[in-house]
């Protein structure tokens, strides 16, 4: 980031900054400036690794962000993963509390952690709907739906003043999703004939060759290992994979189990 005298005003001149998250599986944050303004993108954390030891949390490093807490126009979170949105409730009144959107899901899971913070910035949140912009400082910010391993996820169209840029946020191209809700490729092609200044896309395992099965198909695999199963079943996934947990329930379910759900509340 520039110091405040040296603030770009060339509206060709597009800045952006990695704050975490790249390289990295976790601590997702990036700044986009223009024209002397500041976009912020996610807000995530990291958990701790091995050697990391009696450390419970990492949280993005926004030094770089210096004094310019003033020029931050909005914090835009694409979905409600922590490594997406668990850094916030403690670098949010470094970066000068600026106004949040996100998806009604995300922004309800948002909510529920900021409680335990003791925090409530109700008044700070707007919620997004795919394919309508919204408007912030030099950006308008249209979201656009993804699918992903919790619900309400959005990818990014941002239009500067140099031109769109894409930021997919986290996404799987599943045709058959549970909740019908596919990765919006037809907006993503328009965006395509639009003209795209820069993509920037995010894909865990993006070294290893083929494609994931669809969501869809783990439901009857559960019910086929919980028949042949003897004795109790365990399942370990994501709090926020609602689907997942659903297509577990519903497994068991059809197996005569008795369901004990245990985990964070
Ligand atoms: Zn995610």
């Amino acid at each position: 980031m520039t110091s405040e005298s040296e603030q770009p005003t060339n509206p060709d001149l597009l800045r952006i900054v990695a704050l975490g998250g790249l390289g990295e599986i976790g601590m997702n944050m990036m700044a986009v400036e223009a024209e002397g303004k500041i976009l912020l993108i996610d807000c995530g954390l990291m958990f701790p690794e091995a050697h990391m030891l009696g450390i419970d949390l990492v949280l993005p490093d926004i030094s770089s962000l210096g004094e310019r807490s003033a020029d931050i126009c909005a914090l835009v979170l694409t979905h409600g993963h922590e490594d997406h949105i668990g850094a916030l409730p403690y670098l949010y009144q470094q970066l000068g509390s600026p106004p949040i959107f996100a998806s009604r899901f995300t922004l309800g899971l948002l909510k529920k952690k900021l409680a335990e913070f003791d925090l409530n910035l109700n008044k700070q949140f707007h919620q997004l709907e795919a394919r309508t912009a919204v408007s912030v400082g030099p950006f308008t910010v249209e979201p656009f739906r993804v699918a992903h391993s919790v619900p309400d996820g959005f990818g990014l169209a941002i239009r500067t003043p140099a031109g769109l840029i894409i930021h997919s946020g986290d996404f799987k191209l599943d045709t058959t999703p549970l909740d019908g809700e596919r990765t919006d490729l037809a907006r993503l092609g328009q965006f395509g004939d639009e003209g795209v200044l820069l993509l920037m896309a995010d894909s865990t395992n993006v070294e290893s060759c083929g494609y994931s099965g669809s969501e869809r198909q783990v439901g009857p695999r559960f019910v086929e290992l919980m028949k042949q199963s003897q004795g109790m079943v365990f399942v370990a996934t994501f709090s926020s994979n609602i689907h997942r947990i659903q297509q577990a329930v519903d497994a068991a379910r059809a197996s005569g189990r008795k369901i004990i759900l245990h985990g964070r509340p």
